[in-house]
C-alpha cells in the first residue's frame, strides 16, 4: 500500500537529513543506507535523504552522493535532498536526486548567518537551480521549505506578510512546491491554520509540506491544524532525532512514529506500516551508539484495538 493514490497523507522522513546534521557524530554510511531501507520497507514513499552542504560544515553529510546512489535503487521510493545553494544543487543533480529542497529563510538575520544571502537573493539562487534542472533531460522537482516562518531564534517576530511575499516570488521562480516550516518550534496551532490558508490562497496547489519541529512541545497539535485546513504532507524524523545540542530536553522534528499513529488513529491512511517502522529504530541506535530517541507511540506500544485507517474504513463499509 505505498502508491500515493491510495494514501490521504504523504509522511515525508526526513531523519537522515534534518535529524542527522544537528548530531555531531557521523552515522557510518552503510548503517544510513541500512536506515533508508528499512525506513523504505515500512512504507516510506518520501525520504530526505541528505544535505548537499560543503563536507567542512557538515562531515555528518560528506557522503550525500553515495548515500543518493543507495536510495534511487529502492522502488517506489522519491529520493529528496537539501541543497543550501547553487552548487549543492549542482551536487545534488549529479547525483541523481527526484527532488531538490531548498530552504529560504523569512528572517533576514536568520538567512545571513545560515546561507549568507538576503531572502531576495536566495530567491535569485533558487530561479537559477530551475533553470539549471530545466537545461538537463531528468524530470527533477525543485522545493522549498520557507524557514523561521513561524519566528526566529535571532530575530523574533518575522512578518506573516513578508513570508506571503517569499512564497509568491518563489512561485513565480518556478518551484513546484513551497512549505512552512518552524525549525525552532515558535508555532502554535491558530498561527498555523492561519498561515497555511493564506498560502494557499496566495500560490494555490503549489502549497507545500508543514515541517514542525517538537521544541516547544506543540508539533503533533500544529498537524493538527494544519490537516484542518487542506495541509497533505508533514515532514517528520524517526525517532525525533536533531534538535539542538546546547538545549537540553529539545527534540528535533516532530516523531514519524507518533505522527504516523496519529494520523491513522484519526482515519488518515498513510501507508506506513507502524511494526516495521518501530524495528527501523533499532538502526539509529546501531549507528549512533548512546543517541538519545525520542517517541511516545513506541515506549507505550500500540493500542489493543488499534486498526489502521484503511482496514478500519473497508470496515465501516462493511
Ligand atoms: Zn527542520
Amino acid at each position: 500500500m505505498s502508491e500515493s493514490s491510495e494514501v490521504d497523507v504523504i509522511v515525508s522522513e526526513v531523519g537522515p537529513r534534518d535529524g542527522l546534521q544537528s548530531i555531531h557524530r557521523a552515522m557510518p554510511t552503510a548503517v544510513k543506507i541500512k536506515w533508508i531501507e528499512s525506513l523504505a520497507a515500512a512504507g516510506l514513499v518520501e525520504i530526505e535523504v541528505g544535505s548537499f552542504v560543503h563536507p567542512k560544515l557538515l562531515p555528518q553529510m560528506a557522503d550525500a552522493d553515495e548515500v543518493v546512489r543507495a536510495a534511487r535503487k529502492l522502488d517506489g521510493v522519491k529520493v529528496l535532498a537539501l541543497a543550501p545553494n547553487f552548487k549543492g544543487a549542482e551536487r545534488a543533480l549529479g547525483a541523481g536526486v527526484n527532488v531538490i529542497t531548498m530552504p529560504v529563510s523569512a528572517s533576514r538575520a536568520h538567512s545571513q548567518s545560515n546561507v549568507r544571502m538576503t531572502p531576495e537573493e536566495a530567491v535569485e539562487d533558487v530561479r537559477r537551480v530551475r533553470q539549471m534542472i530545466d537545461a538537463q533531460d531528468q524530470p527533477v522537482g525543485l522545493e522549498v521549505g520557507i524557514s523561521t516562518a513561524f519566528g526566529c531564534s535571532i530575530q523574533g517576530d518575522v512578518p506573516e506578510e513578508y513570508v506571503m511575499q517569499l512564497a509568491v516570488a518563489l512561485a513565480e521562480a518556478g518551484v513546484d512546491s513551497i512549505g512552512l516550516s518552524d525549525s525552532v518550534g515558535y508555532a502554535n496551532p491558530t498561527q498555523v491554520k492561519r498561515m497555511f490558508k493564506q498560502l494557499r490562497e496566495e500560490i494555490g496547489v503549489k502549497a507545500g509540506a508543514a515541517h514542525f519541529h517538537n521544541t516547544r512541545g506543540q508539533g503533533l497539535a500544529n498537524v493538527v491544524a494544519a490537516l484542518d485546513v487542506g495541509v497533505t504532507t508533514f515532514d517528520a524524523s524517526q525517532g525525533g532525532i536533531g534538535g539542538c545540542p546546547y538545549a537540553p530536553g529539545a527534540t528535533g522534528n516532530i516523531v514519524t512514529e507518533d505522527l504516523v499513529f496519529l494520523l491513522e488513529a484519526m482515519g488518515l491512511r498513510t501507508g506506513i506500516n507502524l511494526e516495521k517502522l518501530i524495528i527501523a529504530r533499532a538502526i539509529i541506535s546501531e549507528g549512533l551508539p548512546g543517541q538519545e530517541i525520542y517517541g511516545h507511540v513506541p515506549e507505550a506500544g500500540l493500542p489493543k484495538n488499534f486498526a489502521y485507517a484503511g482496514a478500519r474504513k473497508l470496515a465501516e463499509v462493511v
